[in-house]
């Protein structure tokens, strides 16, 4: 019978345990986390935060009042900094000059259009604007990284070719619409993408091996 990606779910819960994402104190520290770990590790996002913390900066007017120079200082370790100053300047014109920092507003807003508006934000792009629903609103978004791709990939359940769209709609129409297991599975799957499913794949001792394509047939 072929493998579900609720399978897989259960399959890299049952190996991995729970994930408690998404490491931070508040929504903002996540929406703040998501633009910051644009192309950089972990490391350096915490980093970043812990400047921006320390300095009692990680509060949304403050950031939105601080000049992009200074801000593009306080974030420096979390790689091309003045860039990422600038995509937060424009996140916080968004979030506190338009929606007046107001979690509750944008949770009641059509989660659709809430997208779109974030979007159409200069440097937000699809991940990101996925990362900062799902993990800083609780909305039901599935989130897509290179993880999802080389591993959806290798098993065959999308094309090489496949857009972030395809793929974010194969989890979205295969699982329940459910924000918690989207959370849960994401970051299973970046788990699974740093220990095995690297550039180079070991399959050999992974949680998903058995739903290979192959391993699938040799099974049945
Ligand atoms: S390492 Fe191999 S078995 Fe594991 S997810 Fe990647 S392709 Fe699948």
């Amino acid at each position: 019978m072929k493998a579900s990606l609720l399978d897989y779910y259960r399959a890299l819960r049952k190996h991995y345990g729970p994930q408690n994402w998404w490491p931070a104190e508040s929504p903002f520290e996540v929406m703040v986390g998501a633009i910051l770990a644009q192309n950089t590790s972990w490391e350096n996002v915490e980093r970043a935060i812990a400047t921006l913390k320390v300095h009692d900066l990680l509060e949304p007017r403050r950031l939105h009042e601080l000049d992009v120079d200074t801000l593009a200082l306080a974030i420096r370790s979390s790689g091309t900094f003045r860039v990422k100053a600038r995509r937060l300047k424009e996140f916080l014109r968004w979030y506190v000059a338009v929606h007046g920092a107001d979690e509750a507003r944008l949770r009641a807003m059509p989660a659709e259009r809430l997208r779109q508006e974030l979007l159409g934000l200069r440097g937000i792009g699809p991940e990101t604007a996925d990362a900062i629903l799902l993990y800083a609103l609780n909305v039901p978004t599935f989130v897509v990284d290179r993880y999802t791709y080389r591993m959806l990939a290798r098993h065959g359940l999308v094309a090489d070719t496949a857009t972030y769209d395809e793929m974010k709609e194969l989890f979205e129409r295969a699982l329940p619409r459910d924000p918690s297991l989207f959370n849960e599975l994401h970051a299973l799957i970046v788990r699974v993408g740093k220990d095995y499913c690297r550039a180079t794949a070991r399959c050999e001792r992974c949680p998903l091996r058995r739903y290979l394509p192959g391993e699938r047939s040799r099974e049945s």
